[in-house]
């Protein structure tokens, strides 16, 4: 499918805009893995369910799903972890990784993800921080040692996550926070992020994901920083994750699906949070996560997602928009993207 033409500046746009954002993927691993038995205290860790979490997410499941963006046209920013769970580079492996398959699945990233979707870091491990001179773990994972640092120590970090993702032909657009990483700390972390995006990608103007928020319809992604040409903006996500939940039950019939996506979207395109957003006008940013498209193995949360897919397509037709995160935020910085024709009366 040919990737979709970036419109000139002076090109009217037509359309509510919708990105998806997807954190948390990484080759090889299910990181989720390495919360739950950080947060349980345990190298078993289960979910809800009582079932063991999944340790690893096979490389067929990228194609899967880079299969499911494709059909339905959807848009937005895909995480890779440089570094992930600490096991080692992305570009080199770790003990226990086939290096045919991690080969295997930056490939398949370069060439059928990136089309669809800007690549960012989560920074370098979502787990535990990592000393960028010797590669060796701290012992505070990366949101508790971010919450006392500064543009000085966290611009060299993110860099080193630029540069490994580089080293795998995935340059990155801009910067997703692995928990709330740099919130304690976000003009320090702003002023960083800028300055490796600068060093390593030569990109003056990004963005960074970091805020959620499930509130209202006030659209909420805003440029914070501009200088010159240069700009950084925040993209908000402004729907939770409904697709969780299907990593913690063992149903995963269509019923399921269906309800799901219908938090999402309904069939008739009138209920949902995305919906709400669409009818207030405003552009959609909305999230979810590697782990819960996989649900821990059963995988109704890709079938949920394509099924979400399927009817904005079908519902909206012309009147939304996939774009990537990066599009988005250009359009933000050009002022061009803002909450237009409310609806009154809907839902
Ligand atoms: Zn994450």
């Amino acid at each position: 499918m040919a990737a979709l033409q970036a419109a000139g500046p002076s090109t009217r746009r037509e359309g509510v805009p919708i990105t998806l954002i997807i954190d948390d993927p990484a080759p090889l691993v299910n990181v989720f893995w390495w919360h739950a038995a950080d947060s349980q205290k345990t190298d078993h860790p289960t979910q809800q369910s009582g079932e063991p979490v999944a340790r690893d997410v096979p490389t067929d499941f990228l194609e899967e799903f880079a299969e499911v963006i494709a059909r339905w046209g959807v848009r937005g920013k895909f995480s890779v972890l440089p570094y992930p769970a600490g096991l080692g580079k992305i570009s080199e492996g770790w003990p226990g990784a086939d290096p045919s398959d991690l080969r295997r699945w930056n490939r398949i990233a370069r060439e059928r993800v990136m089309p669809f979707m800007d690549i960012t870091p989560e920074i370098l491990t979502h787990a535990k921080a990592v000393d960028i001179d010797t590669l060796s773990l701290l012992a505070e994972n990366e949101r508790d040692w971010a919450s006392h640092q500064t543009a000085a120590t966290l611009t060299p970090y993110i860099a080193c996550a630029l540069r490994l993702l580089n080293e795998v032909g995935l340059e990155a657009t801009g910067v997703t926070s692995p928990w709330d990483f740099g919130r304690e700390v976000e003009p320090d972390y702003r002023a960083a992020i800028r300055r490796a995006m600068k060093e390593v990608n030569r990109r003056g103007q990004t963005w960074y994901f970091l805020h959620t928020s499930s509130r209202g319809t006030e659209f909420l992604s805003q440029v914070v920083h501009r200088e010159g040409d240069d700009w950084l903006v925040s993209l908000v996500s402004q729907a939770g994750d409904f697709l969780w939940r299907t990593m913690e039950t063992k149903e995963a019939g269509p019923e399921v699906v269906r309800s799901v996506a219908d938090l999402h979207l309904t069939e008739d395109g009138r209920n949902g949070r995305l919906a709400e957003l669409f009818h207030a006008g405003t552009p959609i940013v909305f999230h979810t996560h590697w782990q819960s498209l996989y649900s821990n193995g059963r995988r109704t949360g890709l079938k949920a997602l394509e099924e979400v897919g399927r009817r904005i397509a079908r519902a909206w037709g012309a009147g939304a928009r996939w774009v990537t995160c990066d599009e988005l935020a250009r359009e933000i910085a050009a002022g061009q993207a803002h909450q237009s024709n409310r609806v009154s009366g809907s839902v």
